[in-house]
């Protein structure tokens, strides 16, 4: 399985925002952003004028960075988006949002995706009753999510829910603290985006991916 091998943290000294990808470190003054680090690279403070293409690339990598997804996935979820009837900015926004370590993540059950992401893949999570270890899976309303009941998985969910509890947006239900479980009761629309990436301009990410 392909995946992001550089370290963390340099993506979001490469966009110059902070993409939230540590979990609890995010919020410290640890965080080479809030340090004012400059980008990575042997020229990274250099100063050059971005071109149009380069603004709308930048747009596309932050979303990607954040919901923690490579170009191949991406590809996948605009074509989906834009088969539907809806804006298609809107829905490959919803489509990320209803991933199963998205949702496992703004449940609160994980501290960041990348933890959720694990979480789903150690199979630590049921969906709607029944084990499931695809991080990637679309979530639909009413599916209900669950940290599985054995003692490990409880204490990572519920140290999780502890030291970050969450915001859950209004797209997802919390129905037990005591064992970690969520639902979600309709699908997301363009408001319930994650606050912290909700200043995305998706339009600018369409016109680079229908070039
Ligand atoms: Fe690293 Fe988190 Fe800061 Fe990004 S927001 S630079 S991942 S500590």
């Amino acid at each position: 399985m392909a995946r992001f091998t550089d370290p963390v943290c340099k993506r979001c000294r490469r966009e110059q925002i902070k993409l939230y990808l540590k979990g609890a470190r995010c919020y410290t003054p640890k965080c080479p952003i809030d340090r004012e680090a400059p980008p990575p690279g042997m020229h990274g403070t250099r100063r050059s004028k971005v071109s149009e293409y380069g603004v709308r690339l930048r747009e596309k990598q932050r979303l990607k960075f954040f919901y923690g997804i490579l170009e191949r996935q991406f590809v996948r979820y605009f074509e989906l988006a834009a088969r539907t009837s809806a804006n298609t900015g809107e829905g490959l926004l919803s489509l990320l949002e209803r991933r199963l370590d998205n949702v496992v993540h703004r449940l609160g059950f994980a501290p960041s995706r990348a933890a959720a992401r694990l979480l789903v893949c150690h199979g630590h999570v049921l969906v709607n009753g029944r084990k499931c270890d695809i991080s990637s899976m679309i979530l639909r309303p009413n599916d209900v999510v669950k940290v599985k009941t054995n003692a490990r998985s409880q204490k990572m969910a519920r140290t999780a829910l502890q030291t970050t509890p969450p915001q859950i947006p209004d797209f997802l239900m919390l129905l037990n603290n005591e064992e970690p479980e969520g639902k979600m009761t309709r699908i997301p629309t363009r408001q319930d985006v994650d606050s912290r990436i909700s200043e995305i301009r998706e339009q600018l990410i369409i016109e680079i991916a229908t070039r």
